[in-house]
């Protein structure tokens, strides 16, 4: 009998979220779910997965867990957050309601320019500790793999600090952590509005540090990828400034992401593709040709619906047609202190089944294994298959359909990270 660390069995569902690719297609809505299943792990590594009465007797656990009344699903894997920064908006929030305008937000200081000036006049230590904070409570939602931006610091030093804090959190919370470089994410204040100016400081000054910066960090030594994004949107970057920038990256040895098509349809989607971008991030006006396009290729469509909702608007991404038409489709969070403040998965699952029609099982096919291929974590995260790190939840109900159903509380009742049970 072989000696595993770990077996769960007699849940009353295992959904595997399996596949050998993303689910795209008539695959995203079907739920590989056994039922009565088991899972053995060892060294942090899923070993086996099958119903319990295949896997009975197979092996001699260290630790059992009994899972009756209970289903077990993968980690969620966030794709798509600015986790690290300074400050908050909290302030600005109760003046938004009130009925404030973008324009006087901003005359009174706030904005993504107040989270710079926040992000710049703090410590790294302060940075970390609090998004490891906000990490715990991911994690506690059950996100067991996230991505960061950088974007906050928009400066050498700066992009530089916020991308030293995102290799301490890889290094010392037990979430696994992709880094994002986000320098065009906004133009600083220091740039008085000239985006181009800013463009070329990105490419020429800000970029060759961070690139030289990735070969000796953790992540280069880990093989785990660095990417770069690029705010394509009015009052940020246009279309030719956010091209350059996203081949300047490549060219350092990046894959290129894209925030398109928020408010304004610039074309984004096109030229995302062309770059071979690994995913279009927000989506939510983007039109019928776009969506055909997209479909057609291999970039992922990460959808924040969370946005939307915080925002308290309606114009909600057309998920329907994307999935429809074959488009790899992931849902994020997009945590951050302006748009999102939102680190809950399941919140974000549950808003994309009422207002984007997902079913339960395309919107947790969405944050699993679709997730984990926009941030090249494919191979080792997003479904339960032998091999793959053994980042597993257990769910409190026996039906996983409860994650988006029941909204508004945690649907997570243990979380398993690379193995290891965070004891509730
Ligand atoms: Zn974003």
């Amino acid at each position: 009998m072989e000696t595993v660390d770990l077996y769960l069995h007699n849940a009353e569902q295992v959904v595997t979220c399996a596949s050998g690719a993303p689910r795209r297609g008539p695959t995203m809505a079907e739920a590989a779910v056994i039922e009565n299943g088991a899972v053995a792990v060892s060294a942090g590594r899923i070993v086996a997965v099958g119903t319990t009465d295949d896997l009975q007797g197979r092996f001699a656990p260290r630790r059992t867990i009994d899972c009756r009344g209970r289903s077990v699903c993968p980690g969620f894997v966030d794709a798509h957050t600015h986790t690290v920064f300074g400050g908050d908006r909290a302030a600005e929030f109760e003046l938004r309601i009130k009925g404030a305008s973008y324009l006087e937000i901003m005359a009174a200081g706030g904005g993504i320019v107040s989270t710079v000036r926040y992000t710049r006049a703090a410590s790294m230590s302060e940075l970390e500790s609090a998004a490891c904070k906000r990490l715990d409570e991911m994690l506690a939602l059950g996100t067991t793999t996230v991505e960061i931006k950088t974007g906050y610091g928009l400066s050498v030093s700066d992009e530089l600090k916020m991308l030293q804090v995102i290799e301490r959190l890889d290094q010392n919370h037990p979430c696994d952590i992709v880094p994002t470089f986000l320098g065009a994410h906004a133009v600083p204040p220091e740039f008085d509005g000239d985006s181009e100016a800013y463009t070329r400081c990105v490419i020429d000054k800000i970029l060759p540090e961070v690139a030289d910066w990735y070969k000796t960090s953790r992540f280069a030594e880990r093989g785990v990828s660095m990417y770069i994004d690029v705010f394509c949107e009015d009052h940020a970057f246009d279309l030719n400034q956010s091209r350059r920038v996203l081949e300047a990256g490549i060219e350092s040895g990046f894959r290129a992401k894209m925030h398109v098509d928020q408010f304004n349809d610039f074309g984004g989607v096109a030229t995302a593709l062309e770059l071979d971008a690994a995913s279009v991030d927000h989506l939510d006006v983007t039109g019928p040709e776009a969506i055909a396009s997209l479909a057609q290729s291999d970039t992922i469509a990460v959808l924040l619906p969370a946005v939307n909702f915080n925002l308290g608007l309606t114009n909600y991404a057309d998920a329907r047609t994307m999935m429809d038409s074959g488009a790899v489709v992931a849902l994020a969070t997009d945590l951050n202190p302006g748009s999102a403040p939102c680190p809950s998965m399941p919140a974000v699952m549950a808003i994309a089944c009422r207002y984007q029609r997902f079913t339960p099982a395309e919107a947790l096919h969405a944050s699993t294994i679709n997730g984990a291929c926009a941030i090249g974590q494919g191979d080792e995260t997003g479904s339960i298959e032998a091999g793959k790190r053994a980042d597993i939840l257990i769910l409190s109900e026996g039906d996983y359909r409860h994650i988006p159903y029941f909204f508004g509380s945690n649907p997570v009742h243990t979380v398993i990270k690379n193995g290891q049970v965070l004891d509730p």
